[in-house]
């Protein structure tokens, strides 16, 4: 409510100046709020409040009402998030009005659907809807959700506007106001701006839901990267980020992008809206990202940038590479999108799996990561991917991800990036090094493109066609059956030994058992029994308090930090330094005490051990060179 009226002060500045429009503003802002009902035209007004809620009004196209009676409805599911929202919970007092303001009778089906017998008369639909946010066991994923605050609005349109069933396919004209000083960050097509409001359309609900903006007070960037320009938009209430700061720090992933796919992204645009948490929501909430065709939202706690950044990386480098699958292609089940009753594709593993692998091949291939980190990257997803059940393919798991296999669905994102892998190392092996994934995926792209699609069942025929007959084994064996990838034959054929144990050269700031202490937020060492060299030569005692490691905070919450810099910028051989705070025998006095050691390799047991052969030979070297520079 308080914002409407600074909208109307401002609107009263604005506009005294104009006496006679002044005049005229009662007739024309009724005229605003009763539009003339178009023929093929949804009218939508959102006016979101500081008060954690919006009000909408919307007026559907004549020609979607043509039947007797209809059915207006918000999403029950949403793509990319393969769980069930139900966005209609979220709606309050709703009203569905005929062209005399009179009230029409509705039924409520379920929480997402109102029945309207009368569809001929009406005119309006009016409904308050609260964000998603605050709303605790919602269990609505934060990029997916919506928000309205004082500082900043996340605008997810399937959260907050609804559609007539069977008119999903008109054209929508939306109204969004704002104050002043916001700005409307995303991809929907502005038709008019002003002061207060800006006015978007969009071609069909399909892209209205798929164009979520993000309203804040302007802190944005681009750059342009080949043929595609990225827009960074960023809310950082704890003034930790900005847009000036982040997008330099990941430019370079967008160029590894372009050049993995030979100078040219299917996409002109791409919007990144990147909400950070602040004060109490940095407590509760679930982080992460959801996908878009052109943009994605990005939520994260607001913390220091030389904290956040890597993972930012992460998962931008992720929604990015969605712009091919599934934009460029996927299946019926992606294109014709049920928001009700979904059928799920079988094919999460190209969805997110591919999408997974290919943003770290594309960093190894550009000289972001090295081969080391990137085989790293693979070995840590061959260990999580053992979580699973081993007896759900990863096939199965895609398709029940709604129901019987919940709980195995996020396998997708280890097994399915492995799945990935293992299909790139098969193309390369096969042709000899001359055609890889990324080949297959552009050919496909180009044969299907956004606009068409493949049926789901026929996916490996598809490829079969498109020169990888290998898929239909492949397929059988490691998608459609569960028997385990054979890491040791693909890794010989490209030059890495793979042993499942073995061990592997580190670094030590000095391991042994450790607990947390939760009064000072640091490690204290409980036990000396398993403690690596470096710990014994460092002298830790029980009770020593781990305070700083060569003078940086060893604090949780800057720890990672610390560590990443000791990792990054120590070499064997070099004397560090542990800082503990050690206590007396009744822990009623702690005292600082400085300990040294020397940096060393220490060996650790590790499963999945890859590493490089010690005389591969030219054949298999040439292969490894396609494999992981693409030359
Ligand atoms: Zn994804």
């Amino acid at each position: 409510m308080n914002q409407l009226r600074i909208f109307a002060a401002k609107f009263f500045r604005m506009k005294q100046l104009f006496f006679l429009k002044f005049i005229l503003l009662p007739l024309w802002s009724i005229a605003q709020f009763l539009p003339v009902q178009r023929d093929e035209e949804y009218l939508v007004k959102i006016q979101p409040t500081s008060d954690k809620f919006a009000s909408v009004s919307v007026v559907p196209p004549l020609q979607g009402l043509e039947l007797d009676s209809v059915v207006f409805a918000l999403p029950r599911v949403v793509p990319g998030t393969y769980s069930i929202s139900s966005f209609g919970r979220f709606v309050d007092s709703i009203i569905f009005y005929d062209q005399h303001n009179a009230e029409l009778t509705s039924v409520k089906l379920d929480d997402n659907r109102w029945y309207i017998p009368q569809a001929k008369e009406l005119y309006r639909i009016e409904y308050r809807v609260n964000e998603t946010f605050s709303r605790s066991g919602a269990d609505i994923f934060e990029p997916a959700g919506t928000a309205f605050r004082k500082d900043f609005a996340l605008l997810n349109f399937f959260g907050i506007v609804g559609y007539v069933i069977g008119a999903e396919n008109f054209q929508f004209e939306i109204e969004i106001q704002r104050s002043a000083d916001f700005y409307s960050a995303g991809n929907l097509p502005l038709i008019e701006r002003r002061v207060d409001a800006d006015v978007f359309r969009s071609p069909n609900y399909f892209f209205l839901h798929d164009n979520p903006h993000l309203l804040a007070r302007p802190d944005t960037a681009s750059v342009k990267i080949a043929n595609t320009t990225i827009h960074l938009a960023v809310h950082s209430p704890e003034k930790f980020n900005s847009a000036k700061q982040i997008m330099p720090a990941i430019t370079d992933l967008f160029q590894a992008a372009a050049d993995y796919f030979d100078g040219v992204l299917p996409v002109d645009d791409y919007h990144i809206l990147l909400l950070f948490a602040g004060g109490d929501d940095r407590l509760e909430h679930n982080y992460g990202a959801l996908e878009h065709h052109y943009s994605t939202t990005v939520y994260m706690p607001d913390l220091p940038f030389d904290i956040i950044i890597d993972d930012i990386r992460d998962i931008v480098a992720h929604e990015f590479l969605h712009i091919v699958t599934p934009l460029n292609f996927h299946s019926d089940r992606v294109h014709h999108f049920d928001f009700q009753f979904p059928t799920m594709s079988r094919h999460l593993w190209l969805y997110e799996g591919v999408t997974e692998y290919t943003s770290h091949l594309m960093q190894v291939r550009g000289g972001l990561i090295t081969p080391g980190n990137f085989l790293d990257i693979m070995r840590s997803k061959m260990e999580s991917a053992e979580e699973y059940d081993k007896f759900v393919p990863i096939y199965t798991a895609s398709k029940y991800a709604f129901d019987i296999h919940e709980s195995q669905y996020l396998s997708v994102y280890d097994k399915g990036a492995l799945i990935a892998m293992m299909l790139d190392l098969q193309i390369i092996i096969s042709s000899n090094g001359e055609r890889d994934l990324k080949d297959l995926l552009v050919d496909l792209g180009n044969a299907f493109g956004p606009d068409t699609f493949f049926v789901d069942h026929m996916l490996f025929d598809v490829i079969a066609e498109h020169g990888f007959p290998g898929i239909y084994e492949f397929a059988a064996r490691f998608i459609e059956a569960n028997q385990p990838l054979p890491y040791r034959e693909f890794f010989d054929m490209v030059g890495f030994d793979f042993s499942l144990e073995g061990e592997s050269s580190s670094m030590s700031f000095g391991i042994t058992g450790f607990d947390q202490d939760p009064d000072r937020n640091v490690l204290v060492v409980i036990s000396m029994d398993e403690a690596d060299a470096v710990a014994r030569e460092l002298g830790y005692q029980v009770g020593d308090r781990i305070m700083k490691l060569n003078g940086e905070s060893m604090e949780f919450g800057k720890l990672e930090n610390t560590l990443v810099k000791f990792f990054t910028f120590s070499s064997f051989g070099d004397t560090f330094e542990v800082e503990v705070l050690r206590p007396n025998k009744k822990e009623t006095k702690f005292k600082t005490v400085r300990l040294k050691a020397k940096v060393q390799d220490v060996k650790l047991k590790t499963e999945n051990l890859i590493e490089p052969m010690e005389n591969p030979g030219e054949a298999r070297l040439k292969l490894q060179k396609k494999w992981l520079t693409n030359n």
